[in-house]
């Protein structure tokens, strides 16, 4: 009879610690979540003209990857003079001035952005930046971001994922739900998080929850 309780109580042991090691793996597994609003990066050219020659931008709030978000803002003109004001400037400056804002946007600016990785502006829309010095036109470099993961190279392995490859993020919040097509850009200098824009976080009601990466 002794015997017979020990082996139930062994086996309770085990389960539980199965259960624990079970939790631990899943919750590995699961990626932070950062909701990116519409913002504009700029060439130094660009900060030139929009707020006086030689302005620098200046810092609000450190991002990842030694980007961060400036104190300064500007104003969004698309086709129609439909605007968008109070747009925050992330710096530093770039090679070529890039506009990221949601399909929401695009349609209160009365613009057609493709939905792209960052950097990829080639035939993008074009979008007019409003500041307190001047005005520029840009004749592409609009975009609705493509959804992203950033993670480190340890990360990367951790996952058994590599840089550029497309997976699929689940949700088991309460409207829950699948993201396909995310990709993976893997950096030493980033730090784990899945980047998706205002629309697509209200889209499946994502607050601070955490997804769930699916190959
Ligand atoms: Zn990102």
């Amino acid at each position: 009879m002794q015997q017979e309780q020990l082996v139930q109580a062994i086996t309770k042991l085990v389960v539980e610690q199965l259960k624990n090691t079970g939790a631990e793996t899943a919750c590995e597994e699961r990626i932070p979540i950062g909701i990116s609003a519409r913002h504009v990066h700029l060439t130094q050219e660009h900060v030139d003209e929009l707020f006086g020659k030689g302005y620098q931008l200046t810092k609000k709030k450190e991002l990842m990857g030694g980007q961060f978000a400036s104190n300064e803002l500007v104003t969004l003109v698309g086709t129609k003079l439909r605007a968008i004001e109070n747009v925050r400037i992330l710096g530093p400056c770039r090679k070529a001035s890039q506009v990221e804002i949601s399909k929401t946007d695009c349609i209160k600016l009365g613009v057609k952005a493709p939905i792209r990785e960052s950097g990829k502006i080639e035939g993008s829309a074009p979008i007019a930046i409003v500041g307190p010095k001047g005005v520029i036109y840009l004749e592409e470099g609009c975009i609705v971001a493509k959804r992203h993961i950033h993670m480190s190279t340890e990360d990367a392995k951790r996952f058994g994922v590599t840089n550029g490859q497309s997976v699929k993020v689940r949700f088991d919040n309460d409207r829950g739900g699948v993201m396909e097509d995310v990709i993976i850009r893997v950096d030493p200098t980033f730090t784990l998080e899945m980047h998706i824009d205002t629309d697509e976080a209200n889209g499946l009601g994502i607050g601070k929850d955490m997804g769930i990466l699916i190959k």
